[in-house]
């Protein structure tokens, strides 16, 4: 028998924001198909999986069944796209369904990508194919087991409908879970409606969503400020440590939350290199891997002049209030990262006072052994994962990972007598990452029905700490020609 459960979803932004909110009905899809369920997700999200998994749930999850008393909403938004502002980009082929109380006491989006084209749809057709949303469900689940703040995933559904790319695929539509989808750009949006009232609102909303200790101080929008400030600062030394490019650091994909939100172009960094893009459309490497704290530093930037005018009622005292709060943006990204290095180098509780006990003497530890990386193009996760063995007495793997450097052995000796401690290293050096050519495997084979390979690479990618016997392959880099060629689109 059909189960009755249905989902309870509020429409708080709906209510709270309607300048940015679209009422908005989801396309109708042909033929709905669950192709992944995230069970775990669902259960933190308090979801009946039987529902999810009905005919009921499964039209639920593409934004055909509207459960009762939801608001489905197109979200309005600006954003800096390579520098450039866009004053209206907003939800194109998203919706919000609305929010739900999961058991934890949070409250948590709901959304869909590929459900249609919206009015902020411009040339677009509002829809997404397969392999892309499989994709974003990949990547997210993924940084969220390597313990990065993240939207989540939680089911992928084939709609039966043809998405017209360069050639015709099949769509489907991305279900996803975010603590919201406030980003930078929601605020630019509201303050070039050039009311006042809707930025205040905005803000007050994402004060009391996110960061409801700013609603103390002696002025709540530089509270929030702060706040996204020491996020954005802890969430990108996050990708930092695990090599990870974000590859669209566009102001609208840049949550409020401090969640990564957007695997668009997105990939892990394979061989050892700041300059690393993967998208082709960034020519410039505005994206690269290593301008990603300067990017987020910018954004913020942007955000701060959006709230200018909630700072102080004198212009001059309000950026100089700004100034001073994104001037906190640099010891808090350097504190984060040399914490990540410390735990990625096992140099932790050990030798207060010696020459590395110092954030300063960690990154100048971690910045040498970075270059010694970047001379022979060592691949990144397996050259950190092999100093495990190194810290245990057996550099082998570690000179196998890093191929012939200057230096190297030099350096393990020196690093070695600080006495790190393998088990923590473990625990921050992951042994498996989203490799792009395993994703692409993946992709390619669930786009033409066989989803084995993607269940495969999920359930290795669920515990990236932990060896796993049989799963060599998903350890191993890709062949450098792969890597050279290697582009997201
Ligand atoms: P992104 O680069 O993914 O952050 O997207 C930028 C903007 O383009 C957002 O407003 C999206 O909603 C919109 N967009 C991307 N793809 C499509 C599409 N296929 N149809 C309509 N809008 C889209
Ligand atoms: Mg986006
Ligand atoms: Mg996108």
């Amino acid at each position: 028998s059909e189960p009755s459960v249905s989902l309870s979803l509020s429409h708080e932004f709906a209510d709270a924001l309607p300048a940015l909110a679209v009422r908005w009905p989801a396309d109708a899809a042909p033929d709905p198909r669950l192709l992944v369920l995230n069970e775990s997700l669902a259960d933190e999200l308090g979801l009946d999986v039987a529902f999810l998994r009905s005919e009921l749930g499964v039209q639920t999850l593409v934004g055909v069944a509207v459960p009762p008393g939801a608001t489905p909403v197109a979200q309005a938004y600006s954003g800096h796209q390579f520098g450039g502002f866009s004053p209206r980009l907003g939800d194109g082929r998203a919706l919000l369904l609305g929010e739900l109380r999961a058991p934890d006491g949070s409250l948590r989006d709901l959304h869909l990508k590929g459900s249609g084209p919206t009015p902020f749809a411009r040339a677009g057709d509002g829809l997404a194919a397969v392999g892309p949303m499989l994709r974003e469900y990949v990547m997210s689940e993924a940084m969220h087991a390597l313990e990065i703040p993240t939207t989540r995933s939680l089911a992928v559904v084939a709609t039966g409908r043809e998405v017209q790319r360069e050639s015709a695929l099949p769509g489907a539509v991305l279900a996803r879970a975010a603590a919201s989808h406030l980003r930078v750009g929601s605020v630019e949006f509201a303050r070039g409606t050039g009311d006042i009232e809707v930025l205040r609102a905005v803000v007050d909303y994402a004060i009391a969503r996110h960061h409801p200790e700013a609603a103390d101080g002696a002025v709540p929008a530089l509270g929030l400020f702060r706040a996204v400030v020491a996020a954005q600062a802890d969430l990108v030394a996050r990708w930092m440590l695990v090599g990870f490019v974000h590859g669209v650091m566009n102001t609208d994909n840049m949550t409020l939350s401090g969640e990564t939100i957007d695997y668009g172009p997105c990939a892990f960094m394979d061989a050892y290199d700041p300059a690393t893009v993967f998208s082709s459309i960034d020519t410039q490497g505005r994206y690269a891997y290593g301008n990603q704290p300067y990017i987020a530093e910018w954004n913020l930037a942007r955000l701060a002049e959006a709230m200018l005018p909630l700072f102080d009622d004198e212009l001059e005292r309000g950026v100089e209030l700004a100034q001073e709060a994104l001037a906190e943006f640099r010891p808090l990204f350097g504190a984060a990262r040399a914490a990540g290095m410390r735990r990625k180098l096992g140099l932790v509780g050990v030798g207060a006072g010696a020459a590395w006990a110092s954030d300063a003497g960690v990154e100048a530890l971690a910045g040498e052994f970075h270059d010694l990386l970047a001379q022979t193009r060592a691949d990144y996760t397996s050259s950190f994962r092999a100093l495990s063995s190194a810290a245990r007495g057996d550099a082998a793997a570690l000179a196998q990972a890093v191929g012939v450097s200057d230096g190297l052995d030099a350096w393990v000796e020196r690093w070695r007598s600080f006495g790190p401690d393998a088990e923590v290293m473990d625990a921050a050096n992951p042994i498996y990452i989203p490799r792009n050519h395993l994703v692409e495997e993946a992709l390619a084979a669930a786009t033409s029905g066989d989803l084995e390979p993607l269940r495969w690479l999920t359930m290795v990618l669920s515990t990236p700490f932990t060896e796993r016997s049989g799963a060599q392959r998903y350890a191993e880099p890709a062949t450098a020609d792969f890597i050279a060629g290697y582009r997201t689109f």
